[in-house]
């Protein structure tokens, strides 16, 4: 829990996928918050429940496909989860925006990136009242903030004369176009070369401070948390298993799951093969009893099989869901 007031703080979070096989969990207890100003990072291996969390948020997980998630997520101590239709378009239009994975399904295909931006700010607070005009300026202007040349040209251009980098700062641009608290980046990099990902990710950093947004960082790359984020959460088949200031995260890791993260990173210093985690993340519709991460840790005990570890404080905010800090502690 944040000494502030957060922005968003999520709670007990659970979430069931239909699947043929029945109800799947994905997310099993998961708790979270952002402070005003604040960089987090969620980190964690594909199919963990990272963009779950975040499409909870926004109340955009497939209907029909989704049980009704169950625990809170509140923004300025609001339930999202409980708002009216009015309230939630206030959320998504003036409070949380979201970046995609991947910007070419994200963008319209039959409309220009010009219009999608100008839509964005045609239906938002910051539009109403405002003349054609001046929304057109404000949509160039915000093509100008994430760095693309010749804005004239590239607003009347589709998105599949851009290339993914352009795309994926169109994007960006959609999302920081109107006045927002929380800007969510679910893998921005993904989808784009190495040399672009590091373009797109310093461009966002500069923004999301320059206009005073919290910024929510999904990643699989610890790399990528390091170097833009305050806070990390570790997170494990659809759990936080670990939280921390991003620098006590890196200088003292405590879960085997964190530690398992840390030594899959190959080093070019010293050589040697990364060493990786056994194992993969389990089938959810039938998740180990316990700790889920039991099968996987090479420190599991008999106690790790029957029961959920309990959520260890270490202090300065560090916390983790592990029995061997509960002995330590
Ligand atoms: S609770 Fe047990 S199985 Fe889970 S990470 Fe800790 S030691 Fe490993």
């Amino acid at each position: 829990m944040s000494k502030n007031s957060p922005i968003i703080e999520i709670k007990d979070l659970h979430v069931w996928y239909r699947t043929y096989g029945g109800f799947s969990k994905v997310l099993n207890g998961v708790n979270l918050y952002v402070d005003k100003g604040e960089k987090i990072g969620v980190v964690g291996e594909a199919g963990c429940g990272k963009t779950t969390t975040m499409r909870s948020i926004l109340r955009i997980l497939p209907e029909g496909q989704s049980h009704t998630p169950q625990g809170e997520i509140l923004y300025h101590g609001k339930d999202i989860l409980k708002m009216d239709r009015k309230d939630l378009q206030h959320v998504r239009t003036s409070g949380v925006s979201m970046i995609f994975q991947e910007p070419s399904a994200a963008l319209n295909p039959v409309f220009t990136v010009g219009t999608q931006i100008y839509d964005v700010i045609k239906y938002s607070e910051a539009g109403k009242g405002c003349s054609k005009e001046k929304i057109k300026q404000m949509a160039l202007q915000a093509i100008k903030e994430v760095m693309i040349p010749d804005p004239e040209r590239i607003f009347d251009c589709y998105p599949n004369q851009l290339s993914g980098g352009m795309k994926q700062r169109i994007c960006i641009a959609m999302a920081i176009v109107t006045p927002r608290e929380v800007l969510i980046a679910d893998e921005p990099g993904t989808a784009l070369d190495v040399t672009i990902q590091d373009q797109v990710h310093r461009t966002l950093k500069e923004l999301v401070e320059k206009k005073g947004m919290s910024l929510i960082m999904i990643t699989h790359s610890l790399g990528v948390a390091r170097e833009l984020t305050d806070r990390v959460y570790v997170m494990y088949a659809g759990n936080v298993v670990e939280t921390a200031r991003t620098q006590d995260l890196f200088a003292n890791p405590s879960h085997p799951y964190t530690r398992g993260l840390m030594s899959s990173v190959p080093r070019l210093a010293g050589g040697g093969l990364a060493e990786g985690i056994y194992g993969h993340i389990p089938d959810y519709l039938n998740p180990p009893q316990g700790c889920r991460f039991h099968p996987r840790c090479p420190q599991a005990k008999e106690c790790c099989k029957r029961q959920k570890p309990p959520i260890v404080d270490l202090g300065n905010g560090h916390k983790v869901a592990c029995f061997l800090d509960a002995e330590v502690v």
